[in-house]
């Protein structure tokens, strides 16, 4: 199997188990509402930030396969981290996307399947998506 098929086996099994899917009812969690019109992506993401870590992260909507899945793989890939740690890695998330180099240190797991997606524009924001929103959450939160 070349790399480009398992990297779109990992999309596609996000796709269709995706993680942490489903919204609570818990005032106590920060909630972004973004979209996508030029794809029709709209997604709900949620996360607690307790004692400045991100100690749960829900996430909700409908969209492509590419955006769905980068909401779950997002989810599981900050969930437990620090908000500074979450900022870094969202940070080289958005460096992988755009084709540069990244820190492969910070930026682990399956999040490095996008990679391909720097070669296809129309699809950078499917990927960002919930990589935005959860940011927005993240920094617009008081410490
Ligand atoms: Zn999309």
């Amino acid at each position: 199997m070349d790399i480009n098929n398992l990297y779109r086996q990992v999309i596609m099994d996000h796709y269709k188990n995706p993680q942490n899917k489903g919204l609570v009812n818990d005032g106590n969690y920060l909630t972004v509402h973004m979209n996508n019109p030029s794809c029709g992506d709209d997604i709900v993401i949620q996360c607690l930030l307790e004692d400045n870590i991100v100690k749960d992260i829900k996430q909700a909507g409908t969209g492509c396969s590419i955006c769905c899945s980068s909401a779950s793989v997002m989810s599981v890939s900050l969930k437990g981290k620090t908000k500074e740690d979450a900022l870094k890695i969202i940070n080289e998330f958005y460096e992988l996307i755009k084709g540069n180099e990244y820190n492969k240190d910070v930026l682990t797991g399956d999040a490095i399947v996008y990679q391909g997606v720097s070669q296809f524009p129309a699809r950078v924001k499917c990927a960002t998506l919930a990589w935005k929103a959860i940011e927005k959450g993240l920094i617009n939160k008081e410490d």
